[in-house]
């Protein structure tokens, strides 16, 4: 029987525990997971699409059919390009519902012979999102067990100035 290759697309600016959770879900009934990271040109990420690409190859290099590729235009192209044949994606609560709904319908018109698949996280990480965390970590708050520990090192380096010169503005 011909594996089964499935893609994982998103920003993953910065790589969550709950995308990490999504991740060993997918790497267990996959026989191959690509995580995708999207190259949007309209999008300033906090992360540069190379650091990206480093913390997520760093947290997943324990699973031996999980690889870490780029891609941007089409998500349908670049799976039919690698020979993916199922999209993965995470929905945490109904709120992501309407959104991945249109967009698997959407892909689905464009592509037929791919098929989305959705897990759901740990409840635990059922709140958590890249931008809730970017924000929290701006804020100079604590994002300690939101995301390993890699990631919470360099949201450190990156955003050290920018928690301090919230910290100086709001003092006055
Ligand atoms: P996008 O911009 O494509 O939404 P994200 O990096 O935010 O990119 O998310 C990529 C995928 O991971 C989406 O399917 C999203 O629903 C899912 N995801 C994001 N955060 C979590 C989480 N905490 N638990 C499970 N899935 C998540």
């Amino acid at each position: 029987m011909k594996p089964v290759i499935a893609i994982y697309p998103g920003s993953f600016d910065p790589l969550t525990n709950g995308h990490l959770d999504l991740i060993e879900r997918g790497a267990k009934i996959f026989d191959e997971l690509i995580v995708a990271i999207l190259r949007n040109p309209e999008k300033e990420p906090l992360f540069s699409l190379e650091e990206r690409l480093e913390m997520i190859r760093a947290m997943t290099r324990g699973h031996e059919n999980v690889r870490v590729d780029s891609f941007d235009g089409l998500m349908v192209d670049y799976a039919l390009n690698v020979g993916a044949t199922a999209v993965l994606r995470g929905i945490r609560a109904i709120s992501d519902y309407e959104y991945e709904l249109q967009m698997a319908l959407m892909n689905r018109k464009l592509e037929p012979r791919l098929e989305t698949v959705f897990m759901m996280p740990a409840e635990t990480y059922s709140y958590l999102s890249s931008r809730l965390v970017r924000e929290v970590a701006t804020l100079g708050g604590s994002v300690r067990g939101l995301v390993p520990e890699l990631v919470e090192k360099k949201l450190r380096a990156k955003l050290g100035p920018a928690m301090a010169r919230h910290k100086e503005a709001t003092r006055e």
